[in-house]
């Protein structure tokens, strides 16, 4: 059974369509007559049961958290508990419009308050805004406002330092804001080289920016001392937020020196995402910035809170509306039913997930950069590289294991980088079958590789085109039997 629902019409009376009706004069007096419909329209006609059976069919072909193990690096594919989304969907969040009055929609916004405080709280940081859409969209707004505050203390700086472990996204939004990005080397040990980073710290640094742990999974021990001599030289700390899982209420960037930090709700803070799903990404700032942060800025006067628009130094707004308010309410909910208690108790469990999978995994894999690593680790497929099967071919081969591959090829400077992050939310069963899952395809490599090279053989489509789907994207859908069809 496939194929779209038009395909699939039938003259099955049980239609799932609801009965709308004829529309009422009033409503047709509304609207310009040159854009009526004439007929209505020629919707397929289907019994409830086919049409769940093909939207359930649908959903099967793709895979998610709520299917099995996800263990990709760096993007925290932690399960996300169904209440938050039960939440979310209640009238008085999810029916509310952001242009209402805000004395019609004070609960919402003392939501939106309390957030930004909270987060200030885990981030160590003395305000945060609500508005960017997801982590690139936090960096751009973080360097926005580190430009203002460089512009308003008349200084010109025209630099960015970022470690060559960084996410791409990194110096993405700094070539973005027109700054010239400098690379910082990795030490033996997969930390910052300190010696590097103060060759390369004079007068024209804007700002550096830095992932804590590190994508390594590693926490740069010498993060005081190189806070400290980025600020002796005039310039800011960034921090990449997007590893933040490890940290909760252990210990706070905020501390360390950070002057601006971004946090991803749809990583660290239990929002679906994957697939393109909708993410937010708060910037917290240290008070030397709180008047560059994007507009408008929500204030409480008296018991109510508003909309502040007169922001002489914002650098202004971001995005429609204030935020993804629907993100931001599961976040709300996932920090107010852990506490920090709870939040500490997920740092120190993915931790100690992370740190299991490295030690079962350490003896069919390289691990280049071992020792006590965070809340994920790096490995390396540079032996099974020399047998003629890559990382590539591995993450393939996962999926016919019903696990999802681990990123794969990042950061850039592991040779056939695997990057595991396991998540608090897994079982030690679950790692377990994971690990089992890996030693077959090991075995495979000796035995039967062509299996693991031809992999994955298990799911919709095989092996894509990457460059092609990306470049030249066919998105057209062709009725089953003929050529191109897809589903
Ligand atoms: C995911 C990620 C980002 C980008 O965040 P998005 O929400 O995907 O835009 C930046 N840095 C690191 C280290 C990340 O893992």
């Amino acid at each position: 059974m496939s194929g779209l629902l038009f395909e699939r019409h039938s003259l099955n009376e049980a239609s799932w369509l609801p009965d709308l009706g004829e529309p009422e004069e009033k409503t047709l007096a509304l609207l310009p007559k040159d854009v009526l419909r004439q007929k209505g329209p020629e919707l397929p006609s289907l019994s409830e049961l086919d049409v769940v059976r093909h939207f359930t069919r649908l959903s099967q072909k793709n895979f998610c958290v709520d299917v099995n193990f996800y263990p990709l690096g760096s993007c925290t594919m932690k399960y996300n508990p169904k209440a938050l989304d039960a939440i979310a969907a209640i009238d008085s969040f999810s029916l509310i419009h952001p242009y209402q009055e805000e004395e019609d929609a004070q609960g919402a916004l003392k939501v939106l308050y309390e957030m930004q405080s909270f987060l200030s709280e885990i981030t160590g940081m003395d305000d945060f805004t609500l508005e960017p859409a997801a982590g690139a969209h936090g960096e751009l707004c973080g360097l926005l406002m580190i430009g203002a505050y460089h512009r308003s203390k008349k200084q010109k700086r025209t630099k960015v330092l970022i470690p060559d472990s960084a996410h791409g996204t990194n110096p993405a939004s700094a070539a973005l804001c027109g700054y010239e990005v400098a690379q910082i080397r990795t030490d033996a040990k997969g930390h910052v080289d300190v010696a590097d980073l103060k060759s390369k710290l004079d007068g024209s640094v804007a700002c550096l920016m830095m992932t804590n742990p590190n994508t390594l999974g590693l926490f740069e021990e010498e993060i005081l001392g190189i806070a400290r001599s980025a600020h002796e030289a005039g310039a800011l700390v960034y921090y990449d937020g997007a590893n933040m899982n490890a940290l909760l209420g252990i210990c706070r960037p905020g501390d360390m020196g950070f002057d601006v930090v971004h946090l991803n709700l749809h990583k660290t803070f239990a929002v679906p995402h994957g697939s393109g799903g909708p993410g937010s990404g708060p910037v917290g700032v240290k008070k030397e910035l709180v008047p560059f942060l994007p507009s408008p800025r929500l204030v409480k006067k008296g018991d109510g809170y508003r909309w502040e628009k007169n922001l002489p130094c914002s650098i202004g707004k971001l995005r429609a509306y204030y935020g993804n308010f629907g993100a931001i309410i599961r976040s709300y909910g996932y920090i107010k039913a852990l506490g920090g208690e709870g939040l500490r108790a997920a740092a120190e469990h993915a931790i100690l997930n992370a740190n299991y999978l490295k030690a079962r995994l350490k003896d069919s894999f390289e691990v280049p950069y071992d020792g006590l690593c965070m809340h994920e680790f790096v490995m390396s497929a540079a032996r099974q590289k020399k047998k003629g099967v890559r990382a590539i071919d591995i993450a393939k081969r996962l999926l016919d294991f019903g696990i999802h591959a681990p990123t794969v090829y990042f950061p850039l400077i592991v040779e056939e980088a695997m990057m595991i992050e396991p998540t608090e939310t897994e079982s030690k069963e679950t790692l377990d079958e994971f690990v089992r899952a890996l030693e077959a395809i090991d075995r495979e490599i000796e035995e039967d590789p062509e299996k693991v090279l031809g992999a994955p053989h298990t799911t919709p489509v095989s092996r894509i085109d990457e460059v092609t789907a990306a470049r030249q994207p066919n998105l057209r859908y062709r009725p089953e039997g003929k050529a191109g069809a897809g589903l």
